[in-house]
């Protein structure tokens, strides 16, 4: 049986008026795959970068990459998964802003009863990403010195709430006062207003003059030489965004001269393409969530068709925490 569902595509990259909301026809899963009804769509930064052109895609595209709903109808060799079952997904191929598509069945993952579906498409990549720089690229230690970019974003709150779980001291940066009160209720020790203040410089301050082991700078071209002095020495900067641009480049002996540092540029993909590494880091953020250690800030929600505007609003820096478009 054919579904008709509307969704947005891309025939070309640019700004937010790109985005092309229309129909499409999907035919019923084939091997290995599930036929998806979507109740909530993350909204992420990356989805801007696929639509401005930033990161290629072969066009025509769908976009997005995270969302969470029921399984309508299960294609040959899906494994346990069952027509009702409850799942989301941050990872498979792009098109995630649709009311409705066919997801290969091994991109999906069950959700438990505690983590409804908005929650899920609020967290599932933000969080797992979270996971994947506290534990994986740079594992934080108690009592460690942590400065997080963009401290009030989706992904900046879910830093700043587990590094404080593990123990660390956690300085956040953000770029308004409203943002840097939500900062510091969510768990940063300080806050700096980065449009304002000089980051290195009010790093040095707080920290006695020693620096950060670890900068989680998401922000990219306007914080990437700030990040490397806020460093102690042999501390890493994990450049993990380009949210002001791409950051720039950097010669090795750069690296020397500041203190021995680490500089590590990782994504996403690289950390769960594993499906035991996906596992485990799923686990331990649902395990963190249920417990209420990390609490999921979802303070803007659009109707899916609604989604240039949130692209618009996004780089315009007028959201904090996660972004959900509604079908
Ligand atoms: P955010 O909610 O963090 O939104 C981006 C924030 O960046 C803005 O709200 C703004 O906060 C800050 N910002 C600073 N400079 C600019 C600028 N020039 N234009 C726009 N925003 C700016 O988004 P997400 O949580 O979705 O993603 C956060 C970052 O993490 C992104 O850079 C994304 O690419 C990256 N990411 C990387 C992954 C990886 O695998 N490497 C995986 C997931 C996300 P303020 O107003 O406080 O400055």
């Amino acid at each position: 049986m054919e579904t008709n569902v509307k969704r947005f595509c891309l025939s070309e990259q640019g700004g937010p008026e790109v985005m092309q909301w229309s129909g499409q026809t999907l035919d019923e899963p084939g091997a290995g795959e599930v036929l998806l009804r979507q109740t909530a769509i993350g909204l992420n930064y990356i989805d801007t970068y696929h639509r401005s052109g930033l990161y290629p895609l072969e066009l025509p595209s769908g976009l997005g990459v995270e969302a969470a709903g029921v399984v309508e109808a299960v294609g040959p060799e899906c494994g346990d998964l069952a027509i009702g079952d409850r799942v989301g997904y941050c990872q498979g191929p792009i098109g995630a802003y649709a009311e409705a598509r066919i997801m290969p069945a091994d991109n999906l993952i069950p959700l438990p009863d505690g983590i409804d579906d908005t929650t899920a498409a609020a967290v599932l990549l933000k969080g797992l990403t979270a996971a994947f720089l506290l534990r994986k690229t740079f594992p934080v230690q108690a009592g460690q010195q942590v400065l997080v970019h963009a401290a009030a974003g989706g992904v900046g709150l879910l830093l700043v709430q587990w590094a404080k779980h593990l123990g660390a001291r956690v300085i956040g940066s953000v770029g308004s006062p409203a943002k840097a009160e939500l900062a510091t209720q969510q768990g940063c020790d300080d806050v700096i207003l980065y449009r304002q203040q000089a980051v290195a410089e009010r790093v040095r301050a707080l920290t006695e003059g020693r620096g950060v082991e670890v900068v989680y700078d998401s922000v990219g071209k306007d914080t990437f030489a700030a990040s490397l002095d806020s460093l102690a020495t042999r501390g890493m900067l994990v450049s993990y965004g380009n949210a002001s641009g791409p950051a720039p480049e950097v010669k090795p002996l750069t690296l020397a001269q500041k203190g021995s540092l680490f500089l590590t540029r990782p994504t996403l993909w690289h950390y769960i393409e594993r499906p035991a590494e996906r596992l485990a880091l799923t686990r331990e953020l649902f395990a963190l969530l249920e417990a209420g250690v990390l609490t999921v800030n979802i303070n803007h929600t659009y109707a899916l068709a609604e989604a240039p505007r949130a692209h618009r609003d996004l780089e315009a820096r007028k959201t904090s925490g996660s972004v959900v478009l509604l079908p």
